[in-house]
């Protein structure tokens, strides 16, 4: 999965998020780039844009606020939760979402179920007197079927050494696997898919 990372000024200091209880789900109502709804939300007065992604129909996914920030997005619940932006308007007119965007949108559900376990995947309405994500927003599909919680090399080698082998320095083996994780390694991915034969890669 790859995240595009932006370069945005933000106004004043972002607050840290303590808990994430939730994975939010918007769309944006329209079109348009990331830089445009960082745009749009500092004129609101606010730090700049309120989401902490962006998926645009293409399937590329934008970072906005930094993962562990506290984001403008869902009145009385941006303190602990996570929100995501569907480019697109999910209520008047997209009626299908394209297979890129879902997919990504799939993806990067997947990874943050990893970082936060128990964080439930929600839409905007679910909290808020709003349309939002949308009557035609593929809800269930986007969420329900990324089940796939991020398994720590721990865990991984655990498995591999009940199910395959025997592993004389699970130390070293975390470690090794620890590192190849962060480097997002073919061997860690190779390793995964060991231990979860069905899963082609974790996120
Ligand atoms: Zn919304």
């Amino acid at each position: 999965m790859n995240i595009i990372e932006n370069d945005f000024s933000w106004k004043g200091s972002l607050e840290k998020r303590t808990a994430t209880d939730h994975i939010i789900l918007h769309h944006r109502a329209g079109e348009g780039d990331a830089k445009s709804i960082h745009q749009g939300h500092l004129k609101n007065g606010w730090s700049g844009m309120g989401y902490h992604f962006y998926i645009r129909k293409d399937g590329s996914i934008f970072r906005g606020r930094p993962i562990d920030t506290v984001g403008a997005h869902t009145l009385g619940k941006n303190a602990v939760s996570v929100g995501i932006c569907f480019e697109g308007n999910y209520h008047d007119y997209d009626k299908k979402m394209p297979k890129a965007q879902l997919d990504s949108g799939k993806e990067l559900i997947s990874y943050l179920r990893g970082l936060f376990p128990d964080a439930q995947v929600k839409r905007h309405c679910d909290f808020q007197a709003t349309a939002c994500p949308g009557q035609y927003f593929p809800f269930d599909e986007v969420s329900a079927s990324s089940i796939v919680l991020l398994e720590t090399p721990e865990e991984i080698t655990k498995e591999l050494s009940k199910k395959h082998f025997n592993i004389d320095d699970p130390r070293g083996f975390i470690l090794a696997l620890t590192k190849a994780k962060k480097e997002n390694s073919p061997m860690y991915w190779g390793y995964y898919k060991l231990v979860n034969p069905t899963k082609n890669r974790l996120v």
